[in-house]
């Protein structure tokens, strides 16, 4: 007599959905860690990720895992806004790049001959905790893993809750282009350039000078809405012509991205088995936007757990509540009061040694030097933001 064979799910110790920053990040550490080399991961992505995306930058003190393929990196950075501009010598940090395929590709190439990793090309249509596994149903079969790692980006459109929470983005278009004669100063990112119009919002220009001739130059803004196409390029027109006096420019490559800045709870698991990564857990920083860093610390302390206790951390993410404090508080008067935002850049860089600005976005201040960044800003708008919070409503901006 046959049986009908049953077909079997494949099972593994890991699954990884999304091979972006922070799936390629987490598993670049797993494959790291001697001690989880017994274990079976697999990583599903939808993308052929070929192209050069995105560049990540970031300032470090300390040896990182991609230094090997830091596209530029800096010992300076620039502050401008009217009235007040300052370069900064950052004395222990670096300011360093990284292009988006030569992460991928430089993840890709360490994982290939390890026998634990298994890709899949496929869309992730669903993901649950079922009997003491994860389920990822996808356009590729279904797959099941002890731990499943969701890096897919969170539809926060759908999840919005605008009566609790501040919803803004960090939104840009950048040009990198070419000149014929020396225009930038390499040694010297400019970090915020708030000396054009604001238009009731924070409108800034950001510069990464690889070369005296070549320089990534982006229109930033931190704002509800994204702006039509033309409205970022005429500004990035008008900075190079207006401030660099520049007529004559190839532009060789185009960066276009939003990232979001919110207060909107972004868990760090999503049941027993689901652990969130990347954006979808929260790691851009709601008043910045930053994320790199924030997601290769989030999977060095997952990989930490795992290999110590078999376990994701019970705390996962290490995030503390006073620093989500000063994010909702600034994303709040951001909200209802954008064009305060370049004063308080200006005040916080007017009266802070840059290092202390660093370590208090990299949330690592001790509660002396989170007071000393308080003082140093006016403190009016954050006393009105402090009431919206005490009401649990976001502030908004009043139309006369
Ligand atoms: C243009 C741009 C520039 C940025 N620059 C900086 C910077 O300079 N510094 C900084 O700190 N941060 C920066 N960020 C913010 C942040 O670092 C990036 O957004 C980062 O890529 C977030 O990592 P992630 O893994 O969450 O998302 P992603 O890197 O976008 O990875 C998510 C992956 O999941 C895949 N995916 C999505 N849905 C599915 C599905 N259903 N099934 C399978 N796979 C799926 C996607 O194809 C993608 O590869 C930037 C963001 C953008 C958009």
């Amino acid at each position: 007599m046959s049986s009908l064979a049953v077909p079997e799910i494949p099972e593994f110790d890991y699954l990884i959905v999304g091979g972006g920053a922070a799936g390629l990040s987490l598993a670049y550490h797993i494959a790291r860690e001697p001690r989880l080399a017994g274990k079976k991961v697999l990583l599903i992505e939808s993308e052929a990720k070929d192209r050069n995306d995105r560049t990540w930058s970031f300032w470090t003190d300390e040896p990182t895992a991609f230094d090997g393929i830091v596209a530029h990196e800096w010992r300076k950075i620039a502050f401008r806004s009217p009235g007040f501009e300052r370069v900064f010598d950052l004395g222990r940090y670096r300011y360093k790049t990284i292009n988006g395929l030569d992460y991928y590709r430089f993840v890709w190439r360490a994982l290939a001959d390890n026998p634990q990793f298994t890709f899949v090309r496929g869309t992730v249509k669903s993901l649950d905790n079922v009997a003491h596994r994860a389920r990822a149903r996808t356009t590729a079969g279904e797959f099941r893993g002890h731990y499943a790692f969701d890096s897919r980006p969170p539809n926060l459109e759908q999840l919005k809750q605008p009566e609790k929470h501040r919803y803004l983005l960090q939104h840009f278009v950048g040009w990198e282009i070419e000149t014929d004669a020396d225009v930038f100063d390499p040694t010297t990112v400019e970090f915020m350039d708030f000396r054009g119009e604001q238009q009731h919002e924070a409108r800034f220009m950001y510069v990464l000078p690889f070369s005296a001739r070549k320089a990534l130059v982006e229109y930033t803004l931190f704002s509800e809405t994204t702006l039509p196409k033309e409205e970022y390029e005429a500004a990035i027109r008008e900075y190079l012509s207006g401030t660099l006096g520049l007529t004559a420019y190839h532009v060789r490559a185009e960066e276009v991205g939003a990232i979001p800045m919110t207060d909107h709870p972004l868990p760090a698991r999503a049941g027993q088995h689901v652990i969130n990564l990347g954006t979808r857990g929260g790691r851009a920083k709601p008043s910045t936007g930053y994320a790199f860093k924030r997601i290769q610390q989030h999977s060095a302390r997952l990989v930490a757990a795992l290999a110590s206790t078999g376990h994701p951390p019970a705390d996962a993410t290490g995030d503390k509540w006073q620093f989500r404090l000063f994010d909702t508080l600034l994303l709040d008067i951001m909200q209802r009061r954008g064009e305060t935002t370049r004063d308080i850049f200006r005040q916080l860089f007017e009266r802070n040694p840059v290092e202390r600005i660093f370590r208090f976005l990299d949330e690592t201040t001790s509660w002396a030097d989170n007071l000393r960044v308080m003082n140093s800003v006016a403190p009016g708008p954050f006393m009105h933001s402090i009431a919206q919070v005490l009401r649990d409503r976001p502030g908004r901006r009043k139309t006369s």
